[in-house]
């Protein structure tokens, strides 16, 4: 290391210490962003009720001086983009911060003993629905950015941070951002990982749909299942069966022939997830609707996954006479599990190599004296969509994935603190270091 970047580094590993120390006397500011956050009913689905939150964090992100954009999204959701410029944006590192602001259906209320919309401590935990999934995270990104702001800390490089919203419902959120235009050198998905650094598999879901051109009254099965009936006709459930067969038999090939490190052998399923057919018992099923959902390992691309299945599904039509010439129709993804009974979330590989991965492992045993965890998540989240388009990027965030979903979701507050030093460390570093030097 040169004499200029050995200083250079020493003086900013005094700002971090001080950044730190500024987060261990200032946590109740942190505990107040979380409690706003917690009170705003951000639940998905129903969904289409994230427009006061958003408005409160591009606020928030203004006071901390942010540049903010709204982007629509559906009625009563949009998407929050908060840039807070650098001192030398193109030749320094920059980096976007991703987040949801939906958080999960709190079912039965009567089984909650705390409030779920009411942030509340008790024995070092926090509790409230979006606590571990995800408000600790965003709660503590914009904490830092207040620290930062009132310390006058300035960066070289560019920090993005998004609040999205629609994760929860398989909805584009993150997506449409990304179609947008909004990229970085680097990004971090600060969904609930536990502090583990994660990457994921793929998961898509599909429709097929078996269809016959006309629809036969009951009377009629006699003359299409029976020696010298002579109508060629089918019906569409039935018609469905050779259908499932075929895509259990290219799961079990999976099974057998893929692996990837991470995951148990055999985590690459096709769920026959629901299914749809037929209109009353006086008729021949005309239709029939499989829904599907489809898991795949991170080396695998979400065309591929889906180019295999169709080949299948034709195969067994190739050995079928009548499905030989009606052909089943495959419908893939969707923007949303609400509007369009559809989701994508693609996978994310993780490089280890990366100068970003490194240095947030190194970020990380700075704070904990320990390597945090490398995995493969058993979830998924919105991770996989800058893979995607082509930005490298973890997900590292607090909260524990059984509490995320939960009665009585909680998080750890030493949990939410290692995480907001982390990331700070990250921050201070990354954005000051110069991109050719990589
Ligand atoms: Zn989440």
């Amino acid at each position: 290391m040169l004499e200029n970047q050995k200083s250079h580094s020493a003086e900013q590993m005094k700002i971090i210490e001080k950044v730190w120390a500024e987060m261990e006397n200032n946590q109740e500011l942190l505990i107040e962003i979380m409690r706003t956050l917690v009170q705003f009913e951000t639940v998905s689905p129903p969904a289409r009720n994230t427009i006061a939150a958003q408005e409160w964090v591009a606020l928030f992100l203004q006071e901390c001086g942010f540049i903010t954009e709204s982007i629509p999204f559906y009625k009563g959701d949009c998407l929050l983009v908060g840039k807070r410029k650098g001192k030398n944006n193109l030749a320094y590192h920059n980096l976007i911060l991703n987040g949801h602001m939906d958080v999960a259906t709190i079912g039965d209320r009567a089984n909650w003993q705390t409030s779920p919309f009411h942030l509340t401590f008790n024995e070092g935990r926090l509790y409230g629905r979006g606590t571990s999934d995800m408000k600790a995270a965003i709660a503590s990104n914009l904490w830092l950015f207040k620290i930062f702001h009132e310390m006058g800390i300035q960066l070289n490089g560019e920090v993005q941070f998004q609040s999205v919203v629609g994760e929860e419902a398989g909805e584009a959120g993150t997506r449409t951002l990304l179609e947008n235009g909004y990229k970085a050198d680097f990004a971090i998905v600060n969904d609930t990982t536990n502090l583990a650094i994660q990457g994921q598999g793929g998961c898509v879901t599909g429709w097929i749909t078996v269809k016959s051109p006309a629809v036969y009254h009951d009377g009629n099965r006699r003359q299409m299942i029976h020696a010298g009936g002579g109508l060629f006709a089918a019906s569409a459930i039935e018609k469905m069966m050779p259908i499932i067969e075929g895509l259990q038999k290219l799961e079990r090939h999976w099974a057998v022939t893929k692996k990837y490190p991470g995951f148990p052998d055999g985590a690459t399923t096709i769920n026959p997830a629901y299914i749809q057919g037929g209109t009353n018992p006086a008729f021949i099923a005309g239709e029939c609707h499989l829904w599907i959902t489809v898991h795949f390992y991170p080396n695998e691309s979400l065309e591929e996954v889906q180019k295999e299945i169709e080949n299948q599904v034709q195969a067994v039509c190739a050995s079928d006479p009548w499905l030989k010439e009606h052909q089943p129709m495959i419908r893939w993804g969707g923007r949303s599990m609400i509007e369009e009974q559809g989701e994508i979330f693609p996978p994310l590989e993780l490089d280890e190599q990366h100068t970003a991965f490194q240095l947030l492992n190194n970020c990380h045993h700075q704070v904990t004296q320990k390597n945090p965890i490398v995995e493969m998540s058993p979830s998924v989240n919105d991770s996989g969509w800058f893979s995607y388009f082509g930005i490298p990027a973890i997900s590292y965030g607090p909260g524990e994935l059984t509490q995320a979903h939960s009665n009585d979701e909680s998080v750890a507050l030493a949990d939410v603190l290692t995480f907001a030093k982390t990331m700070a460390a990250f921050i201070i570093q990354w954005c000051n270091q110069k991109r050719e030097e990589e």
